[in-house]
Protein backbone atom coordinates (compact mmCIF):
# COMPACT_ATOMS: atom_id res chain seq x y z
CA UNK A 1 0.00 0.00 0.00
CA UNK A 2 3.11 2.16 1.05
CA UNK A 3 4.45 1.74 -2.47
CA UNK A 4 1.56 1.97 -4.12
CA UNK A 5 1.31 5.58 -2.51
CA UNK A 6 5.01 6.36 -3.67
CA UNK A 7 4.21 5.32 -6.88
CA UNK A 8 1.40 7.39 -7.35
CA UNK A 9 3.11 10.48 -5.78
CA UNK A 10 5.62 10.08 -8.19
CA UNK A 11 3.89 9.78 -11.66
CA UNK A 12 2.06 12.79 -10.48
CA UNK A 13 4.87 14.66 -9.83
CA UNK A 14 6.51 13.25 -13.20
CA UNK A 15 3.37 14.46 -14.96
CA UNK A 16 3.20 18.41 -13.84
CA UNK A 17 6.81 18.63 -14.13
CA UNK A 18 7.27 18.93 -10.50
CA UNK A 19 11.24 17.67 -8.41
CA UNK A 20 10.71 14.45 -7.09
CA UNK A 21 13.58 15.13 -4.39
CA UNK A 22 15.97 12.32 -3.71
CA UNK A 23 16.50 11.95 0.49
CA UNK A 24 20.48 12.05 0.90
CA UNK A 25 22.16 15.46 1.22
CA UNK A 26 24.16 16.83 -1.78
CA UNK A 27 21.58 17.71 -4.20
CA UNK A 28 22.25 19.53 -7.72
CA UNK A 29 22.97 22.87 -7.68
CA UNK A 30 20.71 23.89 -9.87
CA UNK A 31 18.14 23.01 -8.11
CA UNK A 32 18.63 26.32 -5.79
CA UNK A 33 18.63 29.30 -7.10
CA UNK A 34 22.01 31.01 -6.53
CA UNK A 35 24.36 33.85 -7.87
CA UNK A 36 27.57 31.85 -7.77
CA UNK A 37 27.38 32.36 -3.68
CA UNK A 38 27.03 28.81 -3.33
CA UNK A 39 28.44 25.23 -1.19
CA UNK A 40 28.72 23.23 -4.06
CA UNK A 41 26.87 19.85 -4.12
CA UNK A 42 29.71 17.31 -3.01
CA UNK A 43 31.13 19.81 -0.64
CA UNK A 44 27.81 20.17 0.56
CA UNK A 45 27.16 16.25 1.30
CA UNK A 46 30.57 16.03 3.16
CA UNK A 47 29.38 19.31 5.26
CA UNK A 48 25.90 18.09 5.96
CA UNK A 49 27.91 14.63 6.98
CA UNK A 50 30.46 16.47 9.81
CA UNK A 51 27.30 18.60 10.65
CA UNK A 52 25.55 15.25 11.61
CA UNK A 53 22.04 16.45 12.12
CA UNK A 54 20.25 13.93 15.14
CA UNK A 55 16.50 14.23 15.97
CA UNK A 56 15.31 17.82 16.90
CA UNK A 57 18.70 19.62 16.70
CA UNK A 58 18.98 23.44 15.73
CA UNK A 59 21.61 24.58 13.46
CA UNK A 60 22.89 27.76 12.73
CA UNK A 61 23.99 28.37 9.11
CA UNK A 62 26.43 32.05 9.18
CA UNK A 63 26.73 33.47 5.85
CA UNK A 64 23.90 30.97 4.59
CA UNK A 65 24.28 32.42 0.56
CA UNK A 66 21.56 30.73 -1.39
CA UNK A 67 20.78 29.01 1.98
CA UNK A 68 21.25 25.43 0.49
CA UNK A 69 23.39 23.83 3.64
CA UNK A 70 19.86 25.33 5.97
CA UNK A 71 18.08 23.56 4.02
CA UNK A 72 19.33 20.34 3.29
CA UNK A 73 19.38 20.05 7.39
CA UNK A 74 15.79 20.69 7.47
CA UNK A 75 15.49 18.31 5.04
CA UNK A 76 17.13 15.41 6.83
CA UNK A 77 14.07 15.26 9.10
CA UNK A 78 11.25 17.47 10.19
CA UNK A 79 12.02 18.02 13.48
CA UNK A 80 15.05 19.44 12.50
CA UNK A 81 15.61 23.86 12.90
CA UNK A 82 17.54 25.64 11.07
CA UNK A 83 18.47 29.56 11.28
CA UNK A 84 20.35 31.11 8.51
CA UNK A 85 22.01 34.47 8.90
CA UNK A 86 23.23 36.18 5.13
CA UNK A 87 24.35 39.84 5.62
CA UNK A 88 23.01 40.61 1.53
CA UNK A 89 19.60 41.70 1.66
CA UNK A 90 18.72 39.92 -1.93
CA UNK A 91 20.73 36.71 -0.54
CA UNK A 92 18.46 36.42 2.65
CA UNK A 93 15.15 37.66 0.31
CA UNK A 94 16.69 34.63 -2.06
CA UNK A 95 16.98 32.39 0.87
CA UNK A 96 13.57 32.66 1.94
CA UNK A 97 12.36 31.70 -1.48
CA UNK A 98 14.54 28.64 -2.01
CA UNK A 99 13.17 27.46 2.07
CA UNK A 100 9.84 27.54 0.48
CA UNK A 101 10.51 25.86 -2.96
CA UNK A 102 11.89 23.14 -0.94
CA UNK A 103 8.96 22.83 1.28
CA UNK A 104 10.92 24.22 4.42
CA UNK A 105 9.01 27.49 5.31
CA UNK A 106 10.10 26.56 8.83
CA UNK A 107 13.94 28.12 8.10
CA UNK A 108 14.35 31.24 10.12
CA UNK A 109 16.23 33.59 7.92
CA UNK A 110 18.26 36.52 9.84
CA UNK A 111 19.75 39.41 7.59
CA UNK A 112 22.37 40.91 9.23
CA UNK A 113 25.94 40.65 9.97
CA UNK A 114 27.83 37.98 12.28
CA UNK A 115 28.98 38.27 14.94
CA UNK A 116 26.62 41.21 15.87
CA UNK A 117 23.69 39.33 13.76
CA UNK A 118 24.24 35.87 15.86
CA UNK A 119 23.47 37.14 19.51
CA UNK A 120 19.85 36.70 21.00
CA UNK A 121 19.19 33.53 18.82
CA UNK A 122 18.78 30.20 21.20
CA UNK A 123 21.54 27.77 21.45
CA UNK A 124 22.13 25.18 18.33
CA UNK A 125 23.79 22.13 18.43
CA UNK A 126 25.67 22.64 15.28
CA UNK A 127 26.77 26.20 13.21
CA UNK A 128 27.98 26.17 9.57
CA UNK A 129 30.33 28.80 9.30
CA UNK A 130 30.10 29.26 5.14
CA UNK A 131 30.98 33.38 5.34
CA UNK A 132 31.69 36.12 7.97
CA UNK A 133 34.82 33.63 9.16
CA UNK A 134 37.02 35.68 8.34
CA UNK A 135 35.48 38.52 11.19
CA UNK A 136 36.76 39.09 14.08
CA UNK A 137 34.79 37.26 17.01
CA UNK A 138 32.88 35.19 14.63
CA UNK A 139 34.56 31.98 15.85
CA UNK A 140 34.65 32.61 19.46
CA UNK A 141 30.70 34.12 19.52
CA UNK A 142 29.65 30.69 17.69
CA UNK A 143 32.33 28.36 19.68
CA UNK A 144 30.85 30.09 22.92
CA UNK A 145 26.62 29.66 21.28
CA UNK A 146 27.36 25.92 20.82
CA UNK A 147 25.95 23.39 23.26
CA UNK A 148 28.57 20.68 24.47
CA UNK A 149 28.72 18.24 22.53
CA UNK A 150 27.64 20.24 19.19
CA UNK A 151 29.28 20.34 16.06
CA UNK A 152 31.24 23.33 14.39
CA UNK A 153 31.97 22.98 10.75
CA UNK A 154 33.55 25.67 8.78
CA UNK A 155 35.16 25.98 5.12
CA UNK A 156 37.47 27.86 3.43
CA UNK A 157 38.24 28.34 -0.35
CA UNK A 158 40.24 31.17 -0.15
CA UNK A 159 44.27 30.77 1.30
CA UNK A 160 43.10 34.22 4.11
CA UNK A 161 40.44 31.71 5.31
CA UNK A 162 42.19 28.59 5.66
CA UNK A 163 44.84 30.36 7.37
CA UNK A 164 42.02 31.44 10.00
CA UNK A 165 40.74 27.22 10.08
CA UNK A 166 44.36 26.40 10.64
CA UNK A 167 44.73 28.69 13.37
CA UNK A 168 41.36 27.08 14.97
CA UNK A 169 42.70 23.55 14.24
CA UNK A 170 45.66 24.35 16.51
CA UNK A 171 43.89 26.09 19.27
CA UNK A 172 41.18 23.60 19.35
CA UNK A 173 41.86 20.85 18.12
CA UNK A 174 39.02 18.79 15.58
CA UNK A 175 39.93 17.33 12.37
CA UNK A 176 40.96 19.39 9.42
CA UNK A 177 39.83 17.80 5.65
CA UNK A 178 40.73 19.05 2.10
CA UNK A 179 38.30 18.26 -0.46
CA UNK A 180 39.49 18.07 -4.30
CA UNK A 181 36.92 17.65 -6.64
CA UNK A 182 37.63 17.40 -10.30
CA UNK A 183 34.78 16.99 -12.81
CA UNK A 184 35.62 15.49 -16.53
CA UNK A 185 35.03 18.01 -18.97
CA UNK A 186 35.64 17.97 -22.99
CA UNK A 187 39.07 18.87 -24.18
CA UNK A 188 38.78 19.39 -27.74
CA UNK A 189 37.59 16.27 -28.91
CA UNK A 190 38.43 14.17 -26.12
CA UNK A 191 37.61 14.22 -22.32
CA UNK A 192 39.78 15.95 -19.16
CA UNK A 193 39.84 16.62 -15.67
CA UNK A 194 38.78 20.06 -14.73
CA UNK A 195 39.93 21.13 -10.86
CA UNK A 196 37.98 22.74 -8.51
CA UNK A 197 39.47 25.08 -6.35
CA UNK A 198 40.09 22.98 -3.22
CA UNK A 199 37.80 23.35 -0.45
CA UNK A 200 39.41 22.87 3.76
CA UNK A 201 36.79 22.26 5.65
CA UNK A 202 37.56 21.82 9.50
CA UNK A 203 35.27 20.35 12.26
CA UNK A 204 35.11 20.32 15.76
CA UNK A 205 33.27 18.49 18.69
CA UNK A 206 32.63 20.87 21.69
N1 LIG B 1 26.89 27.99 2.10
C1 LIG B 1 26.30 28.97 1.19
C2 LIG B 1 27.31 29.82 0.46
C3 LIG B 1 28.02 30.80 1.36
S1 LIG B 1 28.84 32.08 0.48
C4 LIG B 1 25.43 28.24 0.16
O1 LIG B 1 25.59 27.03 0.00
O2 LIG B 1 24.65 28.88 -0.51
C5 LIG B 1 29.23 33.13 1.82
C6 LIG B 1 28.07 34.04 2.26
O3 LIG B 1 28.44 34.64 3.47
C7 LIG B 1 27.78 35.17 1.28
O4 LIG B 1 26.42 35.12 0.91
C8 LIG B 1 28.06 36.43 2.09
O5 LIG B 1 27.15 37.48 1.80
C9 LIG B 1 27.89 35.94 3.51
N2 LIG B 1 28.62 36.69 4.54
C10 LIG B 1 29.93 37.09 4.50
N3 LIG B 1 30.26 37.67 5.66
C11 LIG B 1 29.15 37.61 6.47
C12 LIG B 1 28.87 38.03 7.80
N4 LIG B 1 29.80 38.62 8.57
N5 LIG B 1 27.62 37.82 8.30
C13 LIG B 1 26.68 37.22 7.56
N6 LIG B 1 26.89 36.80 6.29
C14 LIG B 1 28.11 36.99 5.75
Amino acid sequence: EIDMLNVCAVEVEAEAGARVLPYAAGLDDALFEHDGQITKREVRALTLSALAPRHGELLWDIGAGSGSIGIEWMLADPSLRAIAIEAVPARAARIRSNAARFGVPGLSVTEGTAPAAMTGSPAPDAIFIGGGGSEDGVFDAAATALKPGGRLVANAVTTEMEAVLLAAHARRGGSLIRIDIARAAPVGQMTGWRPAMPVTQWSWVK
